[in-house]
C-alpha cells in the first residue's frame, strides 16, 4: 500500500515510512491511497471471527509486503490479549473500549504503533525519539505501548494541570524510556508543539523523530477493527458477556439487545482519529449504517457538519477533557476522503454540556445500572439529543444504536462517583495509582521544548 499527504497530494511511500515519519514533510497527514474491501468471506463472517482474527484481516492490506503474515498474526496476538465486548445497556449497546492495560481506547492503536515500529526498524541503529501531545489518554496508552521498546524513547506533552491524577502516573509513572513533559497550556499547545519540533530542521539532524499521536496513520489503521468486530456482532444480534472491566452495578440486569441490522455509532470525539477509523471501517465494509459526532462544547465539526463551514477555535476545559479540541487534527483526513455532502450522508452531529454530561453519568448509573466515564456520557447524550431532533432517523433505518465507551469510569472516578457512587475499579487501574509521577514543567514555547529534547 501507498501512503499520499493530504496537503498536496505528495508523497507515495511505503506504509514504514508513513508510520515513522508521523506527519507528511509538508505538514499534511498520510493518507492510503484506497482504502481495500474486506474479502467476501471475511465480511461474511465479521460476526463470530475471534478479535485478533479480524483485527489481522483490517490491518493486513495497509501493510502489505511490509510486515510479513507471520509477523503481523503475532503482532495482533501479542498486541491484543484483551477485546471489545459489546454489552447491552438500557435501549442500547456500549462498545466497550477500555479493557486494555490503561483501560481507554487508545490501547487499540498504541499498542499496535508499538510493535509495529519496533518491527519496521528492526536492524537500525540510530535510536528513535517519539514525540506524542495528549489531553489525557494518549499519554498513557502510548508510554505503556513504547515501554521497553529497545531503541526507542518516547516524550510525552500534556497540559499541566488538566489530565487526572491518574492520567498523570500512567503518563509519567513509567520512567525508562518515558519521560513526561508538563506543559503550562493547553492540548492545542502541546499538539502545536509537536509539530513544530517534528519540523524542526536543526533537531531532524540530531535525532530520528516521529509522533505518536492520532495522525500517525499506524495508530489510525487498527482501530478500524473494533468497529467492524462490533458492527458485525450487532449486525448479526449478538452482545458478549460482561467482561472484568464491565462497569455494571452489581445486580443490574444487562438488558437486552434491541433489534439488529446495520449498526449507528455514537462517538466521543476530540481529534477524531477514532471517528476517522470508523469511516474506514464502513468504507472497507463493515455493516455500519451511520456514524454520530458526538462531542462536548468544542463543537467544530458538529458545526461544520451543520453549516458547511469550517471553523476551528481555541479550545475550552470541560469535563470530557481528552476531547478538549478546538482544531481536530485528523479532519484534514477526514475531509481528504470525504466531501461536506458525503460527511453529511453518513455522519449527524450533535454536542453535549458538561451539565449534560453530569445528568447522564446519574441517570444511567440509576436506571439501567451502568456507569458511563463523562467521555462516553457525551456519546450516550448525543444520540439522545438527535434522536429527539429527529436528526437521526435521517442517517439510521431503525438498526441497533452502539455508544463507543472510551474509557473505564473508574478513570475518572472524581467525577463520575459523586453523581453515581462508587464505582468498580479494575485490577490495572489499581496497579497504576501506586506509581509516583515524575514530569519535568515547561512554558508553551517551542525553545523549551527544543531545549528539553
Ligand atoms: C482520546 C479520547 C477521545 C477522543 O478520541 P479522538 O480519536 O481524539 O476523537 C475520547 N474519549 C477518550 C476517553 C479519549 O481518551
Amino acid at each position: 500500500m501507498r501512503y499520499y499527504s493530504t496537503r498536496n497530494g505528495a508523497g507515495n511511500v511505503s506504509f514504514a515510512e508513513a508510520a515513522l515519519a508521523g506527519l507528511a514533510p509538508d505538514g499534511g497527514l498520510f493518507v492510503p491511497e484506497e482504502i481495500p474491501p474486506y474479502p467476501k468471506a471475511v465480511k461474511s463472517s465479521l460476526g463470530s471471527m475471534d478479535y485478533r482474527d479480524i483485527a489481522f484481516e483490517t490491518i493486513k492490506p495497509y501493510v502489505r509486503t511490509e510486515i510479513p503474515d507471520p509477523v503481523l498474526e503475532e503482532m495482533v496476538h501479542s498486541a491484543y490479549p484483551f477485546t471489545a465486548p459489546l454489552v447491552p445497556a438500557g435501549d442500547r449497546l456500549v462498545l466497550e473500549l477500555f479493557h486494555g492495560p490503561t483501560a481507554a481506547f487508545k490501547d487499540f492503536g498504541a499498542r499496535f504503533m508499538a510493535r509495529s515500529f519496533a518491527f519496521l526498524r528492526r536492524g537500525e541503529s540510530k535510536p528513535m525519539r517519539v514525540l506524542v501531545a495528549t489531553s489525557g489518554d494518549t499519554g498513557g496508552a502510548v508510554a505503556d505501548g513504547f515501554f521497553g521498546v529497545p531503541g526507542i524513547s518516547v516524550t510525552v506533552l500534556y497540559p499541566k494541570g488538566r489530565v487526572s491524577p491518574l492520567q498523570e502516573r500512567q503518563i509519567a509513572g513509567l520512567g525508562a524510556n518515558i519521560s513526561a513533559l508538563a506543559v503550562e497550556g493547553s492540548f492545542d499547545d502541546c499538539q502545536r508543539l509537536v509539530k513544530a519540533a517534528l519540523a524542526d530542521e536543526d533537531l531532524r539532524r540530531r535525532m530520528v523523530l516521529s509522533s505518536a499521536n492520532s495522525i500517525n496513520v499506524s495508530r489510525l489503521i487498527p482501530q478500524a477493527a473494533y468497529y467492524a468486530a462490533a458492527a458485525g456482532r450487532a449486525e448479526a444480534g449478538r452482545t458478549d458477556p460482561d467482561g472484568e472491566a464491565t462497569p455494571r452495578a452489581k445486580g443490574a440486569a444487562g438488558d437486552r439487545m434491541q433489534g439488529s441490522g446495520a449498526v449507528t455509532f455514537s462517538v466521543p470525539s476530540g481529534n477524531f482519529g477514532n471517528l476517522t477509523a470508523g469511516l474506514y471501517a464502513m468504507k472497507m465494509g463493515a455493516p455500519i449504517a451511520a456514524f454520530i459526532a458526538a462531542t462536548n462544547i468544542n463543537r467544530t465539526v458538529p458545526d461544520y457538519l451543520e453549516s458547511g463551514e469550517y471553523k476551528t477555535r481555541p479550545s475550552q476545559a470541560t469535563l470530557s477533557s481528552a476531547m478538549d479540541v478546538g482544531a481536530p487534527s485528523n479532519f484534514e483526513r477526514m475531509s481528504a476522503h470525504f466531501s461536506w455532502e458525503e460527511m453529511r450522508r453518513v455522519i449527524r452531529g450533535a454536542f453535549v454540556t458538561d451539565e449534560e454530561t453530569r445528568k447522564t453519568i446519574e441517570e444511567i448509573r440509576r436506571v439501567h445500572g451502568y456507569f458511563l466515564d463523562p467521555h462516553s456520557a457525551v456519546g450516550w447524550k448525543a444520540a439522545d439529543k438527535l434522536r429527539e431532533a429527529e436528526g437521526l432517523q435521517a442517517v439510521k433505518a431503525g438498526g441497533p444504536l452502539g455508544v463507543l465507551s472510551t474509557a473505564h469510569p473508574a478513570k475518572f472516578a472524581e467525577t463520575v462517583e459523586p453523581l453515581a457512587g462508587p464505582v468498580p475499579v479494575p485490577a490495572v487501574l489499581a496497579k497504576a495509582m501506586e506509581r509516583a509521577a515524575d514530569s519535568r514543567i515547561i512554558p508553551a514555547e517551542i525553545s523549551a521544548l527544543l531545549e528539553a529534547l
